[in-house]
């Protein structure tokens, strides 16, 4: 295999685990979007499942119905909504759905009306963030139609929420202003007569950081890979965290040049004397991002290398120096660093990126390859 990203789901589910014990009041929401931020949704999914995750959190309804099809059948929940989505099949298939406006709310109540089943929904507030979510100034009329959708039948609120902007800088003034307005939001729902299933605000920093935020639900996703959510707040084991995911590849080339050689496009790195150069078969099509011509970390023949010269569509090179490798020997991009590997955050910080980011852009040519299956599967 040229390359593989292996995904422990054990790793996974133990660190679900620990987020629950994390946050033990409030029940958790395994955000599995944009592909379980590159690990796969479905076996992610499913994981998380089985380590007591009660709801699943994708950005599109695309996802979320993609997770009905593939057989899951709890909660879920779906919040990245444009006109004409589609708001039936997501109704029609069980899915809780996020309302930030009432444009949504109109396009949800047509939908419920046209399907003879209520929609069930989650209004969101902008309590700062200023991105997705409904203004303050607004909330008042998204709750009164929603409790006269409600009335009518087409409409139940199950949640509602909101999303912080700056929760991995514990003590940043925005997280306690955000969450004075969030109780503020919510109380003013509740006087209208809304009874929420759900509130729920947190996201992994603040799962791990702020028990004040976690209401009754928290939605956890880079935590839940593994990930520190900020490598300022922690490193993943300070939190008993464990990257989920390891990502290799075979040398396809090892040889002998000499001194002065130049290497890849550009010639950006050229030899400093005779050595070996190996070649790692993964490129930016893959998701290596081409800022780490010339300083991307990379595990070969026991050794941290950095990425010599350009990083190309399907591949890159390293320089062994005077050691030896031969064509198949694996070269480790990142992995949970307990073989001596670098990590997701050591690629970000090489890249000037987040881990989030690096993981997430691993590109569907490279294979994920399933390992830690619970028990007495037999797969
Ligand atoms: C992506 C996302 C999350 C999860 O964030 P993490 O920092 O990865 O835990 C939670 N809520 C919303 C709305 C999101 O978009």
């Amino acid at each position: 295999m040229r390359a593989r990203a292996v995904v422990d789901l054990a790793a996974l589910r133990a660190n679900v685990r620990a987020l629950r014990a994390a946050a033990p009041r409030a029940e958790l929401m395994a955000v599995v979007k944009s592909d379980g931020y590159g690990h796969g949704a479905l076996p992610c999914a499913r994981a998380a499942r089985e380590a007591g995750a009660s709801w699943l959190g994708t950005a599109t309804p695309e996802e979320a119905l993609a997770l009905r099809a593939a057989g899951d059948t709890g909660r879920v929940l779906c919040w990245l909504w444009t006109p004409g989505g589609p708001w039936r099949e997501a109704i029609e298939a069980d899915v809780d759905v996020s309302l930030s406006g009432m444009w949504a709310l109109r396009e949800a109540v047509a939908a419920a009306r046209a399907c003879g089943r209520a929609a069930r929904v989650h209004l969101k507030a902008d309590t700062g963030l200023g991105r997705n979510g409904c203004q303050p100034e607004d909330w008042a009329e998204l709750v009164a139609a929603a409790r006269a959708a409600e009335a009518e039948g087409t409409v139940r609120v199950a949640g509602l929420w909101s999303h912080f902007a700056c929760a991995d800088e514990p003590g940043h003034p925005s997280i306690a202003a955000q969450l004075e307005v969030f109780r503020a939001l919510v109380a003013q729902a509740e006087q209208a007569g809304i009874r929420p299933e759900v509130r729920h605000i947190a996201n992994s920093p603040a799962t791990l950081t702020l028990p004040e935020s976690h209401f009754d639900l928290v939605r956890t996703g880079i935590a839940m890979y593994g990930i520190s959510p900020s490598p300022e707040l922690g490193h993943p084991a300070d939190f008993g965290l464990r990257p989920a995911m390891t990502l290799s590849a075979s040398l396809a080339s090892v040889k002998r040049v000499p001194g002065g050689h130049g290497v890849s496009y550009g010639h950006r790195y050229v030899t400093p004397g005779p050595t070996t150069l190996a070649l790692v078969p993964v490129g930016y099509a893959d998701g290596i991002p081409r800022h780490a011509s010339g300083t991307g970390p990379v595990l070969v023949a026991g050794k941290w290398r950095t990425v010599a010269g350009t990083v190309a569509m399907d591949q890159f090179v390293v320089d062994l120096g005077g050691d030896s490798a031969a064509p198949g020997d694996e070269a480790v991009l990142f992995g949970p660093g307990d073989r001596g590997e670098p990590t997701a955050e050591d690629w970000a910080r090489a890249v000037g990126t987040i881990a989030y980011e690096i993981v997430t852009r691993i590109g569907t040519r490279v294979p994920r390859v399933y390992v830690g299956h619970p028990e007495g599967t037999g797969n």
